[in-house]
């Protein structure tokens, strides 16, 4: 599959087909015909040879016949001194017959014929004057004559063999053996053949086709009409031309239209004559193969073709339905991508939502743990807010009312105190909806720190704050940071557990655009089997119920989401530090620079 379905049927391949379709039985046909005319040419050239043959050992069979009574001692002495006729008719009579020969006879010097073999017939020869004849002239001349024509007597055609008489060294006459040769026709007309026998001028002599004979090819002018009519050839016959005429050559045969029968004809001279055999084969047979064999080359090129074009049709139909499955599956696939990308984003929200309950969870946690902070924080100020009140009670009793503003002012004071506590407490448990607020990180450090004031005392761990003494803005949501800072300092605290003196440090630093923010402290560094998983989620080192292994992990997000760093590295000799980065806000970046 190919190449033939590349095929595209364009202007020059319609041509090309056309070519094809009518172009290679046009060869075949030429091709076939070439071939057949070469057998055609070998199978008449074995025939002509054949014929040729036999009609030349039919003349030479009887040729010694005039030079055997020429010979005859009987036949001088009766030519050269007379005599009794009779005898020598009988002679001539017995040769006759013997030889099988039509007639022989001799003819005295005057052309007057002396005996004959049909002396006793009603049309003999005897007495004949026969002087105008060719084979009379050329024994005359002394040599010896050979002659076709028709008989002058019977009208009967003849071949005509003739040999000087001699006697004495003169010729005293001319010994003839007339040969019919019609039997000859008789066997080829029988043998279904066509063939004819043409003289000098065209004229034909012998053939298998019974009206033809005595015709020309070409018609003949009347010069040499006159010339065979005065030599009395063929006497009483009108010698008419076939319509016929010869067309193109053929290799040795020439195509011939006789009538309305087309011959190949192969034409061949017959030796000791002037004589010309022609054998024809009829070329009816030839056209009707060529034709059938172009024919049929045409119909088997035209069925392959429409059997190429039905495959091809098949194989396209084929393919498109293949294409089509795979445009089906290509649609389906792209369904089931459409439909597992909405299940990403499904699982996507669904996992920001967790990590947003997570985040509120965490501080939950830091509440609950807060929780004991605040009530000691809030516990103190509350009882002294009873202490303030109860004095002013009996302030009032005694009536001692300048003593008492001092007092409510100090109550006022520590309500304000406790208001800030709880206001730290709410914003710390809101959820954040301004993702993107500028703020001064010193500030969100101190909120921190402020919120894990109470666990630094307990765990009695001492504190290192170093921050640059101007705003360092960055814009994101300050309460994430907190709480990412807040889960810092817890991880340190519960770190530093079995550390004698305890320590934690923290330092605001500017780099470049950005803002850092390193906590470190002093405990035993991160564990070896944590490494590099410590910002994946449940990963920890805590005891059950302490932690789940999720504050890292959530605060890694946070500090990604406000496009900033978050590293880990351990500290020589011991301890772990933790390094925020977070680029700063244009204004601050405005003010650097
Ligand atoms: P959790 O606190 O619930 O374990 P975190 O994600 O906050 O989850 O911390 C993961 C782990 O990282 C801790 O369990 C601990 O092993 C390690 N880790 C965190 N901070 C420190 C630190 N300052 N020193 C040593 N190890 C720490």
């Amino acid at each position: 599959m190919n190449a033939f379905n590349e095929i595209k049927f364009n202007a020059p391949t319609v041509i090309f087909v056309l070519l094809l379709l009518f172009g290679l039985p046009f060869l075949v046909g030429l091709l076939v015909q070439y071939n057949y005319i070469q057998d055609l040419e070998r199978v008449s050239n074995e025939r002509l040879t054949l014929y040729e043959m036999t009609l030349e050992s039919e003349l030479q069979k009887y040729e010694y016949l005039p030079y055997l009574i020429s010979e005859n001692g009987k036949v001088s002495t009766f030519l050269a001194k007379g005599g009794d006729q009779l005898p020598i008719n009988k002679f001539l009579y017995r040769v006759n017959t013997i030889a099988g020969s039509s007639v022989v006879y001799i003819i005295g010097t005057n052309g007057i014929v002396r005996a004959a073999s049909n002396w006793d017939m009603p049309k003999n020869f005897i007495n004949l004057d026969l002087s105008f004849r060719p084979y009379f002239k050329d024994a005359m001349s002394g040599k010896e004559g050979k002659f076709f024509g028709v008989g002058i007597t019977a009208g009967e055609p003849g071949f005509y063999t003739s040999h000087p008489i001699i006697h004495k060294g003169n010729i005293i006459g001319v010994a003839v053996a007339k040969i019919a040769l019609s039997p000859l026709e008789h066997l080829w007309r029988e043998g279904g053949e066509t063939l004819f026998v043409s003289d000098s001028n065209g004229v034909i002599v012998l053939t298998s086709r019974p009206n033809w004979k005595y015709k020309t090819l070409t018609p003949l002018d009347a010069a040499i009409l006159k010339r065979i009519h005065d030599r009395e050839h063929y006497p009483g016959f009108q010698l008419k031309h076939l319509p016929s005429y010869s067309r193109t050559r053929l290799g040795s045969v020439e195509e011939l239209t006789i009538g309305k029968e087309r011959f190949l004809n192969n034409a061949r001279g017959i030796p000791g004559t002037d004589w010309k055999i022609s054998y024809l084969t009829p070329q009816g047979p030839l056209w009707e193969r060529t034709l059938g064999i172009s024919l049929t080359t045409f119909v088997l090129l035209g069925l392959g073709i429409l059997t190429l074009l039905f495959f091809r049709e098949r194989q396209q139909k084929k393919l498109s339905r293949q294409q089509a499955v795979e445009a089906s599956n290509i649609r389906n696939m792209n369904r089931q991508l459409a439909l597992e990308i909405e299940e990403r984003k499904r699982t996507e929200h669904e996992l920001r939502a967790a990590q947003e309950e997570l985040v509120q969870a965490g501080k939950l946690a830091a509440l609950g743990e807060m929780a004991t902070a605040i009530a000691h924080e809030l516990n103190q100020p509350i009882a002294a807010v009873k202490t303030y009140i109860a004095s002013c009670r009996l302030m009032l009793k005694r009536d001692k009312l300048d003593d008492l503003d001092p007092t409510l002012k100090k109550v006022s004071d520590l309500g304000d105190r406790m208001a800030k506590v709880t206001g730290q407490l709410k914003s710390f448990a809101r959820r954040s909806l301004d993702m993107n607020v500028e703020f001064d990180l010193r500030q969100a450090i101190k909120e921190a720190m402020n919120l894990m004031k109470h666990q630094f005392l307990v765990e009695n761990c001492y504190l290192r704050l170093s921050m640059p003494g101007h705003p360092v803005l960055i814009l994101g949501d300050r309460m994430r940071l907190e709480q990412v800072l807040i889960n810092l300092f817890r991880n340190a605290l519960d770190a530093l557990q079995e550390t004698e003196s305890p320590f934690i440090g923290v330092k605001l630093s500017m780099e470049n655009d950005m803002a850092v923010i390193r906590v470190w402290d002093n405990g035993p560094g991160i564990a070896e089997e944590v490494g590099k998983k410590i910002f994946e989620p449940f990963v920890t080192t805590k005891k059950e119920g302490i932690g789940v292994g999720l504050g890292l992990s959530i605060s890694f997000k946070i500090i990604k989401d406000m496009k900033g760093n978050f590293l880990v590295a351990n500290r020589a000799p011991h301890g772990a530090e933790f390094f925020v980065q977070i680029p700063l806000s244009k204004n601050q970046q405005k003010r650097e620079s």
